[in-house]
């Protein structure tokens, strides 16, 4: 385990804004658990890429940052393989190693920042496809237990951005490896806007996985401003799920809405339609603005803070809801510990 006192978590987050803690223990391999002095989630954080994570204060205590590694295929059938990978894997390479190993699954998951055993945390998704319709087990340390438990499928409890290592016991579990079930057989997910029509320019009409993650890629890095440009951590806000009555009210007054029905019964809406409607992209507080690339990123455009992200963040939720009645809720995690 590596020990670091008072450092700066400036390199550590996609943001790029400057913050502090008291103590930052890199942990290595599953051994360096045991050694884990008590964990405090009123003073300390566990961190992995630091890609889904705003820092607004400090952290007054410690900062658990998660660099357990390997990854390999533990069992293989007809159909099947599964692999696990360590929670401190960049997850872009372990999706092109699935694909080296001949499996697919993960294809449009490319190019998602962060490390792998932050992907359970918000069951990451995008073009289509989300960490569910892989994720078989979550290997995690009870931090308040002092133990390990393994998670089912089932109690991960996955949901759209969500899971209960996010919203159930948040700040409880450390995630230190994931297994996931991927497919000898390629059956493409390309319903996705765009992504068709990507493989299309290319001339592909009957994709391999490569040529699906290559497209995905191609359209991440036209559509997204690259954080070793442009600090971000993606989609500042969820697409907001409304429940009948006030889903059918938005859209009738709103009728140009992007919207996409849910099997629960509730709607989704496109919350970057939203903030583009009212005009808001562009607009600034500080050093933080909306990306003119994309309404649903916050950027910092140089000497953005914390405060200033979060105070831009605030100022799009109110603006929003006094539009449409809506409140938007944030993706990435917001640390704002008290000082
Ligand atoms: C340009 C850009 C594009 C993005 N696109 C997408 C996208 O398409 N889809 C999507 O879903 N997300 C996207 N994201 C968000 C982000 O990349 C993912 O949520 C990613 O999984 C976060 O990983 P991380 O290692 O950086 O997590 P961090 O930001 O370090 O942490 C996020 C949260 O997880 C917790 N955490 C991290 N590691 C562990 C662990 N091992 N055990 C327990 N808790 C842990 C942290 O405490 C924190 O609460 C994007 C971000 C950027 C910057």
């Amino acid at each position: 385990m590596r020990v670091a006192e008072q450092p700066s978590l400036k390199p550590f987050n996609t943001f790029g804004v400057e913050a502090g803690a008291g103590l930052m223990l890199t942990l290595e391999s599953d051994e360096d658990l045991l050694s884990l002095p008590p964990f405090n989630p009123d003073r300390d954080l566990v961190l992995g890429g630091g890609s889904n994570i705003l820092f607004a204060s400090d952290v007054p205590g410690t900062v658990i940052h998660n660099r357990i590694r390997g990854k390999e295929v533990v069992k293989s059938g007809n159909v099947h393989a599964w692999i696990e990978t360590g929670a401190g894997e960049n997850w872009h390479e372990v999706v092109q190693w699935t694909l080296e190993q001949g499996l697919s699954g993960l294809e449009n998951l490319s190019l998602i920042p962060g490390l792998a055993g932050a992907a359970p945390i918000q069951n990451i998704g995008a073009y289509g496809v989300e960490l569910s319709s892989v994720l078989e087990t979550v290997t995690a340390w009870d931090l308040s237990e002092h133990r390990w438990t393994v998670f089912s499928h089932e109690q991960c409890r996955l949901a759209y951005r969500d899971s209960i290592f996010k919203s159930g016991a948040p700040g409880r579990y450390l995630i230190s490896s994931i297994r996931l079930r991927l497919n000898k057989r390629f059956a493409p997910h390309l319903d996705y806007a765009g992504l068709r029509e990507e493989l299309s320019k290319a001339g592909v009409s009957q994709p391999t996985p490569s040529q699906v993650s290559d497209a995905v890629i191609r359209l991440r890095q036209r559509k997204l401003p690259d954080p070793s440009v442009c600090g971000n951590a993606g989609s500042f806000f969820k697409n907001p799920a409304l429940p009948r009555d006030q889903a059918l009210a938005l859209s009738e007054q709103f009728p140009e809405i992007p919207a996409w029905p849910q099997t629960d019964g509730t709607t989704k809406f496109s919350a970057a339609w939203m903030i583009e409607h009212r005009g808001l992209k562009g607009q600034r507080i500080g050093g933080a603005a909306v990306s003119d690339r994309h309404a649903l990123v916050i950027i910092n455009t140089g000497c953005a803070t914390g405060r200033d992200i979060l105070q831009l963040a605030n100022s799009i939720q109110s603006t929003i809801q006094d539009t449409f009645g809506v409140r938007l809720e944030p993706e990435p995690r917001i640390v704002d510990f008290p000082a």
